[in-house]
């Protein structure tokens, strides 16, 4: 059902929130566009702008790899200065009360951690860019030394330990996913009783099945995104308007 206006979607979704026992929210790039990181596929977004890298030419191609960090290093002061919106900070405000267990998210900017939840109650399925790691032996890097190293060479690093390239800690197109943050969003899919699908497009396979693993498994689908997707014909409530103003009146309970 779509929610008829903002107050009425807000007022429905605080009698949802105040019956559920465990709700797992799943965030998008939507949360964070308040915050200044452009999403992907809005106008503007980062798709409009760069055509993504897959993983095989990121390892085949030392130019994609230069390129890709490239781009990075240009995205840097938009990241270093984001901090969490109301949206993470209503989800945060929800976790400490005990009602969210852990969150799942496809983001990769840190500011769910930021906003207050344990790093290990982040179920990040396409990684974090705030750091690096090398693509064979999985060492961690700091983005203070790949780029001093770019700089001294004009080119990305590999791996002091194995020589393997070194790329930020995200999930590429291509890349395979992580097992295990796979395996812990299943399990809290399927362990509660409000899922809230928040600022996702819902087109990003496989992790666009978690809100309906949550639904066939009994849970309340919620879905807040400020244009149609396709899985809203199943969700139990709709909020189509800016998150921001949907969660910021859940900041602080
Ligand atoms: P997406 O860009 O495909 O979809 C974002 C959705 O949020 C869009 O439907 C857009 O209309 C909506 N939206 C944007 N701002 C909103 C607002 N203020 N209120 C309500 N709705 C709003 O993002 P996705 O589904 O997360 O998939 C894209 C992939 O891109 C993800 O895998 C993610 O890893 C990556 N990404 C992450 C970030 C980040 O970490 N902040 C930013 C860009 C892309």
């Amino acid at each position: 059902m779509i929610a008829r206006d903002l107050p009425s979607g807000v007022e429905q979704l605080g009698d949802m929130i105040a019956q559920a026992a465990s709700i797992v929210p799943f965030t998008g790039a939507g949360i964070s566009t308040e915050c200044g990181i452009p999403d992907f596929r809005s106008p503007g977004g980062l798709w409009t702008r760069n055509r993504p890298i897959p993983f095989d030419e990121f390892v085949s191609s030392p130019a994609a790899r230069g390129e890709a960090w490239r781009r990075r290093f240009a995205m840097e002061p938009t990241f270093a200065a984001a901090k969490p919106g109301r949206g993470h900070r209503a989800l945060a405000s929800l976790y400490r009360a005990g009602k969210i267990p852990a969150i799942i998210t496809q983001n990769i900017d840190n500011l769910h951690q930021m906003s207050g939840f344990k790093a290990d109650d982040v179920v990040e399925l396409h990684g974090n860019t705030t750091y690096a790691r090398c693509i064979g032996c999985g060492q961690a890097y700091d983005l203070v030394w790949v780029k001093a190293h770019f700089e001294r060479s004009g080119g990305a690093p590999d791996c002091t330990v194995c020589d393997q390239p070194v790329k930020t800690a995200t999930i590429s197109f291509g890349q395979s996913m992580p097992e295990e943050a796979m395996r812990r969003a299943t399990e809290l899919a399927q362990h509660c009783d409000l899922f809230l699908a928040i600022g996702s497009s819902l087109v990003v396979w496989p992790a666009a099945g978690f809100p309906m693993m949550a639904k066939n498994c009994g849970a309340r689908l919620v879905i807040i995104n400020n244009e149609p997707t396709e899985q809203d014909e199943v969700a139990d409530l709709v909020i189509r308007h800016d998150i921001g103003e949907t969660l910021g009146p859940f900041v602080g309970n």
